[in-house]
């Protein structure tokens, strides 16, 4: 038999456009797919669940085609010095990462392999473009997001491709899936995910042809409604590369043609903001812990474990907020308009640091992308590329009667305060005491007060935001 070739599989759990899968079976080699759960592992909980039934799809999916997925766990050279010497493999393929600990992992494993006389490639499936192919006109990374995209646009990223048709097995027992332990166990707090979600590749690219046909068209406009469940919901299917970015670029370019309209080229721009994520996460390998804007180094952040802990919570008495939080708890996935709104709420009115929040939601989101959620975070914050500027502090009563008009999102994620009307459901202290008597509402009992003044957090904010652009003396 010839020698095996392994296929280390980390963040792209598919088979369609999977270019490293690709280049395993061009060598005409059997091959062996390995997922290892890498020790330490700092992937958060709602993710291990995710992982969980993620692999188990990937499984299914391998099998059908005569190939076992082996799981392992422990540090990644270790199982792979193991593995390579115990099955004779002679090389390694794998898809690239972009955050610098995994790249520091891979570089290592590289160079350790390769003197031991075993090949290691690596391939793109996680991006349009590798990041550090796109360069402004003086040769130095984008860091604001029209630039960036419209320079994206005028290039081509590489067409998807199928699932290869000869893939030859590799007899080899490995540890099930269970084993990894990456259920939740005593309590079991995942019912809320089973219901919403269903991971695997399948079930994402049947998700994408649902989304284009169902919801493209007023994208754009009802994207920012959180009652209604009209954006794509692939973020998860993404960030674990269930599906390629490819696919869903050229899916959707064509449905532009077919159909032109802001719907589609709204959802283009979003997936620009994923490639943008990544665009600063490898070029600003901090991205994760440090702000990109210098003078916020220093900024005075709060420390407030009690604070912290009703904005987790969904207590903070403002029902934007706590409708977000509690979504965000019960299905591991929040609304991008809330997601804002949560997060403008977390660093301008309570003052705590954004690395705090982007933890929580890293632990969380069923989601959970280090590029797009620090990104994210530093943007709310007003400390990253292209960020929102400091003065922009997202008011919850406000942002709640905007964009949930009807109250309904509220109602579904605070049911205790169902009976109130629309026109005091996002600021319930103004109704009077008859009103929230008559609705079943004691605020500070069945319903809290909210934790601080808004428009005085305002004030508080923007002052602490001023004095630090005056100390540092930077023009915005
Ligand atoms: C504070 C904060 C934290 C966030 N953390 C994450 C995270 O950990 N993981 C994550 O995937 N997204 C994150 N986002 C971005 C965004 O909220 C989600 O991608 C989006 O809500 C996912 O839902 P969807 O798939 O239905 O999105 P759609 O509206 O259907 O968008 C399609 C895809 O575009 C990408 N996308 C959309 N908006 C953004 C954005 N603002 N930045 C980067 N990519 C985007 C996602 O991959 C998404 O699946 C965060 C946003 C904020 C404000």
């Amino acid at each position: 038999m010839k020698k095996p070739v392994i296929l280390w599989l980390r963040q792209d759990l598919r088979l369609h456009d999977n270019p490293a899968l690709i280049a395993a079976a061009a060598l005409n080699q059997p091959i062996i797919p390995l997922y290892i759960l890498e020790q330490p592992s700092s992937i958060g909980a709602a993710s291990r669940w995710w992982l969980h039934h993620s692999l188990i799809a990937l499984k299914d999916a391998f099998s059908l085609q005569g190939l076992g997925l082996i799981v392992k766990q422990g540090e990644a050279k270790t199982v792979l010095q193991q593995l390579t010497a115990t099955t004779n493999a002679d090389r390694v393929v794998w898809n690239r990462r972009y955050d610098q600990p995994s790249m520091t992992i891979d570089a290592d494993i590289k160079a350790t392999l390769s003197s031991a006389g075993v090949i290691c490639d690596s391939f793109n499936s996680h991006l349009l473009f590798e990041p550090w192919t796109i360069k402004t006109k003086k040769d130095q990374p984008y860091q604001i997001f029209t630039p960036f995209w419209k320079y994206c646009l005028t290039q081509k990223p590489p067409f998807p491709q199928t699932i290869p048709t000869t893939l030859k097995g590799f007899p080899l027992a490995g540890s099930s899936i269970d084993e990894l332990g990456l259920l939740p166990a005593k309590p079991d707090w995942a019912g809320g995910l089973k219901e919403m979600w269903q991971p695997g590749e399948a079930t994402a690219l049947k998700r994408l042809d649902q989304f284009l046909d169902e919801n493209i068209t007023n994208y754009h406009e009802d994207r920012n409604h959180p009652n209604v469940d009209v954006t794509s919901r692939l973020s998860p299917h993404l960030a674990w590369g269930e599906i390629s970015p490819r696919v869903i670029y050229y899916q959707t370019i064509r449905r532009l043609q077919e159909i032109p309209g802001m719907g589609a080229q709204t959802f283009l721009s979003e997936i620009g903001w994923r490639e943008f994520s990544y665009h600063l996460l490898f070029h600003f390998p901090q991205l994760p812990t440090q702000p990109l804007k210098d003078k916020f180094k220093n900024f005075p952040w709060l420390s407030d474990t009690v604070l912290f802990d009703l904005w987790t919570k969904g207590l903070t008495g403002y029902p934007i907020v706590d409708a977000g939080m509690r979504q965000l708890w019960h299905t591991g996935w929040m609304h991008n308009r809330v997601r804002m709104i949560v997060a403008s709420f977390l660093v301008k009115d309570l003052l705590l640091p954004w690395q705090q929040g982007a933890a929580w939601f890293w632990d969380t989101l069923v989601d959970a992308d280090i590029a797009s959620n620090s990104a994210s975070w530093q943007w709310v914050s007003g400390c990253g590329a292209d960020a929102a500027p400091y003065f922009r502090v997202f008011n919850p009563i406000l942002q709640g009667e905007k964009f949930d008009k009807s109250g309904d999102y509220v109602r579904r994620w605070v049911p205790e305060l169902n009976n109130l009307p629309s026109n005091v459901i996002h600021q319930p202290w103004i109704a009077s005491t008859a009103y929230l008597k008559a609705a079943n509402i004691h605020l500070g009992v069945t319903y809290p007060n909210p934790v601080i003044d808004h428009n005085k957090a305002r004030l508080r904010a923007l002052n602490v935001f001023k004095h630090l652009k005056e100390d540092n003396n930077i023009e915005e």
